[in-house]
């Protein structure tokens, strides 16, 4: 890497290890010693062995004599160069530790083990020109059949390819490759022995290639053959800009249609143009636990399923993915938030679906917004960024040029739903005016609504963002309420489970009728409905109608969703009664009425994105009445139907909600038109927090253009087992919020049991 050192003979580099520490690390090259910054290596590391990155020349702060070495040069493609540049800029962006974030990188430490199993392929060997036996002539043919058209490099490329041959080949270009013995001995009816002495005879060709199958190659051509939709004058218009905008560099659009509008298939003709070219996509999705439908479209389009990763993937097939994605072998990758720092080796285009969901913010190890740091990497590399979305968040919408701002996103509008199906008839229920009886939580227009539902033979929706069944209990005697011992929260009653549960840290335990603090019998009572309890009042008024429950604790897998989906489309669920997830893209084409049973629900917190995640919520399940021929309705249960968020949403003006919104972060100095970043200190200890705050009080910066907030206890001051505090820091648009934070949090020495943690740009305000 560096010109070797005239007493040792020795090059050394620097490496950026993979484990949550924050500096690089000079080690002698050893059998790096001509690797390239991106190369991948491990090396010893206190008394561990760790994969690392090398990252460039040594820094040489520390003598050579006193370096360990390289212990070995992984035989796979280096990373690339924008790979390399945004681990370092998603480091400096976050101030999480390098380390940390080459861990995400390299996630999969499998990957780098031996190379996959090489299975035996069989080939015809051309013009064997000698008698056979019958057996023998009935393989020649049979391999003759299989494997034309035939060259040497046909199979080359399954198989593992030397780090300094990485395949630029489009998965769409490859052809037919050879047979197995397996299939040779099912086609023939012959054995191994006969295939074997036909091999030392040397009458067939063998071939080691890798077990590991690829994945297919997309039909990219499917656009000319098979039928497609029509698009309409704007879907055209927007589909156009996307294939124009693929192989001219970076740009980010926002794709901004309602639902149902057709941005997916609009997309996907920028996917089909960057496969086309030869390039990788990516597609990040927030929920892909609930993305069957999307799959199944996906497959539709281009003849094959794209290589998914998340959660639910298997380690094994994430390993094989990983190296096909770093061996440019794989085309398309979908997957949630962490398929961003996944290793293309030639990277087309980005694209982050449903781009507003807060699922994209990840809130530990390294806190980072995925839809950001998306819009960063499609920057280094060079390539088009597309963020879809119903609901624009108001980071994007600013960034679209729609506010005071100047415009740096290109925007692309859909703004009507295909076939002219209308969007659904928002309206609130005064629940001030029409309450529901004592201890019932539907409002009588609601009830009406859905019983007529029924009576038509159409499903209902009853949304609330509320696991379990009640979310506090308490002792009607003596007023205490059941709290977790871990964390300043209510344990919340999951009936259906037959626990009380902490939703922050987990903690489960056994209800009981004793009161622990005064011990009353049988006075503990529910407060309050989850969407349990929901099902139970619906239970009590639609005894005939066939109702199911829609959240994380009912149906928590994605089979068991995909079921779920599947079974209200069927028709055999008359009323849904869901939390969030209930929310996300499904399509249930009988569905005409959503009733939100608490509108009020997510303004209460009041924090920074409050009203912008209810707006977003609220439309988005709202969306999901009628989205076929008929016509949908939504109702929502509030007690302040005066507030701007459901006045803006009744009225369908979602541009006069995102317009006063930006006003009021504008006037408040907050993002997006300032910047804003949380100090979360946490301890075990009470007294070592208070300590850890006194010492950074004493140290503040000071300057006009940040103000620092706190600091103040959490408002969940205890979680987890630890004590908590929150500092708030907001900057103006042009400070470089970090280099406050570093030269601030720098020199201070936390002892070693006060963590402190950085969130820029927060989301979550607890
Ligand atoms: P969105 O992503 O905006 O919710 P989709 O791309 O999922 O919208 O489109 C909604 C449905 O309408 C899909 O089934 C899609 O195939 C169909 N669709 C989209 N555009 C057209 C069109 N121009 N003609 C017919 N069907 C269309
Ligand atoms: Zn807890």
């Amino acid at each position: 890497m560096n010109d070797p050192d005239p007493m040792t003979q020795q090059a050394a580099l620097a490496v950026a290890v993979a484990t949550p520490v924050a500096g690089i690390y000079d080690y002698l090259a050893g059998p790096a010693l001509d690797a390239s910054r991106g190369s991948l290596v491990t090396v010893p590391f206190g008394r561990r062995h760790l994969l690392g990155i090398v990252m460039g020349p040594a820094l040489g702060d520390v003598p050579m004599t006193k370096l360990r070495a390289v212990e070995t040069l992984v035989k796979l493609p280096p990373l690339s160069d924008a790979l390399v540049l945004f681990i370092e800029r998603v480091a400096a962006w976050t101030m999480a530790p390098i380390g940390a974030v080459v861990k995400m990188v390299l996630s999969q430490p499998a990957a780098f083990g031996r190379p996959p199993q090489q299975k035996r392929y069989y080939y015809k060997i051309p013009e064997a020109g000698v008698r056979l036996t019958v057996s023998r002539q009935k393989i020649i043919d049979y391999l003759a059949a299989q494997t034309l058209p035939q060259t040497p490099d046909d199979h080359k490329i399954l198989g593992e390819i030397s780090p300094d041959a990485p395949s630029n080949t489009p998965s769409h270009v490859r052809s037919a490759t050879g047979v197995t013995a397996a299939a040779v001995s099912a086609a023939c009816g012959v054995s191994q022995a006969v295939l074997n002495g036909m091999e030392d005879a040397g009458l067939v060709r063998v071939e080691l290639v890798s077990a590991d199958q690829l994945p297919p190659a997309l039909r990219h051509d499917l656009s000319h053959g098979a039928p497609r939709v029509t698009f309409t004058a704007d879907q055209q218009k927007a589909a156009f800009h996307l294939r124009q905008a693929v192989g001219k560099g970076f740009r980010a659009c926002l794709l901004d249609g309602v639902t149902g509008s057709g941005k997916t298939e609009v997309y996907f003709e920028a996917v089909e143009a960057a496969v086309a070219a030869g390039q990788q996509v990516l597609i990040l999705l927030p929920e892909i636990a609930l993305s069957a439908a999307w799959r199944a479209r996906f497959t539709a389009r281009f003849g094959v399923p794209p290589v998914e990763w998340h959660s639910d993937i298997s380690p094994a097939q994430k390993r094989k993915s990983w190296r096909f994605v770093l061996q440019g072998r794989a085309d398309v990758v979908v997957g949630a938030r962490s398929a961003l720092f996944l290793p293309f080796s030639r990277l087309g285009l980005i694209i982050v679906d449903e781009e507003h969901e807060h699922a994209f913010k990840q809130e530990d190890q390294v806190i980072y917004q995925a839809r950001d740091m998306a819009v960063l990497r499609g920057r280094l590399e060079q390539v088009p960024v597309v963020l879809a979305s119903a609901t624009p968040s108001l980071e994007s919408w600013v960034n679209a040029g729609k506010t005071v701002l100047p415009a740096r996103y290109d925007y692309l509008q859909l703004p009507k739903r295909v076939h002219n199906a209308r969007l659904p008839d928002i309206t609130a229920i005064d629940l001030r005016q029409t309450p529901p009886e004592r201890g019932r939580w539907l409002a009588p227009p609601l009830v009406e609504a859905i019983e007529a539902r029924l009576q038509a033979g159409e499903q209902s929706l009853l949304f609330l963002n509320r696991r379990g069944y009640a979310p506090l209990t308490l002792c009607g005697a003596c007023g205490t309420k059941v709290t977790c011992p871990n964390c300043d929260s209510w344990m919340v009653a999951h009936r259906l489970a037959g626990r009380l549960r902490c939703h922050h840290c987990g903690h489960e335990s056994r209800p009981s009728n004793d009161c622990k603090a005064c011990g009353a019998n049988d006075q503990m009572q529910a407060c309050g409905p989850g969407v349990e309890r929901l099902a139970e009042e619906v239970l009590f008024r639609f005894p005939e109608s066939r109702f199911a429950l829609l959240s994380s604790d009912t149906v928590g897998t994605p089979k068991a969703a995909e079921a779920f989906i599947r079974s209200v489309s069927d028709g055999e669920v008359d009323i849904i009664i869901g939390t969030q997830m209930a929310a996300k893209g499904h399509h249930f084409p009988h569905l005409t009425l959503v009733g939100v049973v608490d509108a009020d629900l997510g303004l209460a917190g009041g924090d920074l994105r409050a009203a912008e995640r209810t707006f977003q919520m609220l439309s988005q399940v709202a969306g999901r009445a009628g989205r076929e021929s008929r016509p949908g309705a939504a109702m929502l249960q509030t007690l302040e139907p005066e507030n701007p968020v459901l006045v803006s949403l009744i009225a369908g003006d979602r541009d006069a909600f995102l317009a006063q919104e930006a006003a009021a972060r504008n006037a408040a100095g907050m993002p997006p038109f300032g910047r804003l970043a949380a100090v979360i200190i946490a301890s075990p200890y009470e007294d070592r927090l208070h300590q850890a705050l006194r010492q950074l009080g004493a140290n503040r910066p000071q300057f006009d253009a940040v103000q620092i907030y706190g600091p103040a206890i959490a408002p969940i001051g205890f979680l987890k087992g630890k004590h908590r505090a929150r500092l708030l820091v907001r900057a103006d648009k042009g400070v470089n919020i970090q280099h406050i934070l570093n030269d601030w949090l720098g020199v201070i020495k936390l002892p070693s049991s006060v963590r402190m943690q950085i969130d820029i740009d927060p989301y979550s305000f607890l």
